[in-house]
């Protein structure tokens, strides 16, 4: 089975672990189908081999208990908003049916992420037109939300996940990620990624997202659409905290 509720899009392998793993734990332990698909095998990366970066991906959906994770075969620091594009993440949506999309944040500093971002929203949108790429004979299928993941520039989250009983997996599926992050042993060359504190960093922006809404970690999210909110008394009183 391949149909998921949840469907996390995200440029290189390791970037769904940084960005939004505590909320796709925290998805799957509330019952729902979670899902990766990755649009590039990372290959332009300094560090590691694809062989190397995918087996490093399998392992971190194991600890993220991902009902699949898909490799969308793009070009790493290639990525454009082009019909091959288009066709290729259509298609996949198609094929998973998710009913919320989760990405990177429109105005990444990091291209392959800012297209991903726009390419997202359209896919999201032509998935659900009859006559896009009909000779599949794939169905339509209804255009799913799309959710950013706030991470690079200083945007006003939409709303905050509480993900303190999953910051601890979040970070082991980030350290399966093995070759791009601290190695005293590696002799590979360094990147922004490899530094002895980078993973501590990335603990500390989950406590800080967390300490906004008085939980002990957070993820934030951004989305242009409107919130449908059905009982306001119990969203705005659930989390408050007066003191952030
Ligand atoms: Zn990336």
């Amino acid at each position: 089975m391949t149909e998921v509720d949840v469907l996390a899009v995200f440029a290189h392998p390791d970037d769904l672990e940084l960005s939004v793993g505590g909320t796709m734990l925290k998805l799957n332990s509330l019952g729902y189908r979670t899902g990766a698909l990755d649009v590039t095998r990372g290959e332009m990366g300094t560090r590691g081999t694809v062989e190397g970066r995918a087996e490093e991906a399998k392992r971190a959906a194991e600890i993220l208990q991902l009902d699949i994770r898909e490799n969308l075969g793009l070009r790493d620091g290639h990525v454009f908003i082009d019909e091959e594009s288009r066709i290729a993440m259509t298609r996949a949506f198609r094929r998973h049916k998710p009913r919320l999309v989760i990405t990177h944040q429109i105005g990444d500093s990091h291209p392959d992420h800012n297209n991903i971002a726009q390419l997202v929203r359209e896919c999201s949108r032509l998935c659900a037109m009859r006559n896009f790429d009909a000779e599949t004979g794939e169905e339509r299928i209804k255009p799913p939300i799309v959710a950013h993941n706030v991470f690079s520039r200083t945007v006003q989250p939409s709303f905050i996940v509480d993900i303190s009983e999953h910051l601890d997996g979040k970070i082991a599926a980030i350290r399966a990620h093995s070759s791009q992050f601290y190695d005293p042993d590696s002799n590979e060359p360094e990147t922004m990624l490899t530094g002895e504190t980078y993973i501590d960093e990335i603990e500390y922006r989950s406590r800080y997202y967390g300490s906004l809404i008085g939980a002990a970690a957070g993820e934030p999210f951004f989305i242009r659409e409107a919130l449908n909110v059905e009982d306001p008394f119990a969203l705005l009183t659930r989390s408050m905290n007066l003191y952030s």
